[in-house]
């Protein structure tokens, strides 16, 4: 499962060089690679997040996850829902209850 080949076919041009002086504006983003992408998508409908334990995610029971977003709005994964750190924080708010309303 690698999808790293042929990423290093440039090379270098040793001539390309003449024009280039202003303040070296290479926009060239070294492929910021801190972009933290997951493996285990939020169960959540309509969220794109991940919900990998080293990102925050939660595993909600079934009920809590249908008292938050609905019995239609998540997706279950063996008997669990999965969800991404901010639908968790949605959940904890939701789940307070009448208490500060
Ligand atoms: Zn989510």
């Amino acid at each position: 499962m690698s999808d790293l080949h042929g990423l290093t076919t440039m090379g270098f041009k040793a001539k390309a060089r003449k024009h280039r002086q202003d303040n070296g504006e290479e926009t060239e983003k070294k492929a910021t690679s801190s972009v933290k992408t997951g493996e285990l998508p939020c169960g959540v409908k309509g969220c794109e997040k991940f919900a990998d334990k080293s990102m925050g995610g939660r595993s909600l029971s079934i009920d809590d996850a249908i008292d938050v977003w609905g019995s239609s709005g998540y997706e279950e994964r063996k008997g669990r829902v999965r969800v991404c750190k901010s639908c968790y924080r949605k959940y904890k708010k939701e789940s307070k209850n009448d208490d500060m309303y």
